[in-house]
């Protein structure tokens, strides 16, 4: 929230009603969030610690993702979980600035420290847009681009396949189901060479890789970081 906002608008806790801080969560339930830090930084999934780090988990390090670095806020879990469902199934876009408020209130400095120079939104297929009304990870990485000063790339992918809902599948069942679902517009990520892809979850990752190395087949990038709100344990 910049100043004016702070002063018109003053947070408002959504789950209780009582004035907020930083933002419209207060603050003793922010705090009781569950953020991953026993993850590999690549794919966020469990491992080890050595000398103080966590270090790549075995499956990183055997076949080294496409995606270089895997950033999120929270699990997927309680309250976090509560306001992605609202934003995703009862129309609540609001929730989007709430949430990336957040994720910046949680690991913002890590998100400025990590050298990421522009923002992509993962896209979903128009018709499903268009019963929502909007592209959550889209209100997200607004809001992330805005508190971070990094600019949003739009209309930079189009997914051009009706991907049915992946939540059920396996993950092979999952890359099967996102083959061919891209198509990346090259000229739009000339000046870039580090970009992070945005979306509200990962799970098990498989859309980020997918459309992480549909955009390294078609453009000049070096880099491309997962980052999400949330990941499922
Ligand atoms: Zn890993």
């Amino acid at each position: 929230m910049n100043f004016f906002e702070h002063w018109v608008l003053p947070p408002t806790c959504v789950v209780t009603g009582l004035p907020a801080e930083r933002f419209d969560l207060l603050e003793t339930l922010f705090l009781a969030l569950k953020r991953p830090d026993d993850v590999c930084p690549v794919c966020c999934e469990w491992s080890l610690k050595e000398g103080g780090k966590r270090v790549l988990c075995g499956a990183c390090l055997t076949h080294p993702p496409a995606v270089c670095r895997t950033q999120v806020g929270f699990y997927f879990s309680g309250l976090v979980r509560q306001f992605v469902y609202d934003l995703k199934y009862h129309q609540k876009p609001e929730y989007a600035r709430l949430l990336a408020e957040m994720m910046v209130a949680e690991i913002g400095e890590e998100l400025k420290l990590s050298g990421v120079q522009a923002l992509l939104p993962v896209p979903l297929f128009s018709l499903r847009r268009r019963d929502r009304g909007y592209n959550q990870a889209e209100l997200i990485a607004k809001t992330l681009g805005k508190l971070l000063g990094l600019p949003v790339l739009n209309q930079s992918v189009f997914r051009i396949k009706a991907t049915p809902s992946q939540t059920q599948l396996t993950v092979k069942q999952r890359y099967q189901n996102l083959k061919g679902a891209f198509v990346v517009e090259s000229d739009a990520f000339s000046s870039f060479s580090h970009i992070a892809l945005v979306d509200d979850v990962i799970t098990t990752g498989a859309t980020m890789q997918v459309l992480a190395s549909c955009i390294q087949r078609k453009t000049k990038i070096k880099c491309i970081e997962a980052w999400g709100i949330a990941k499922t344990k």
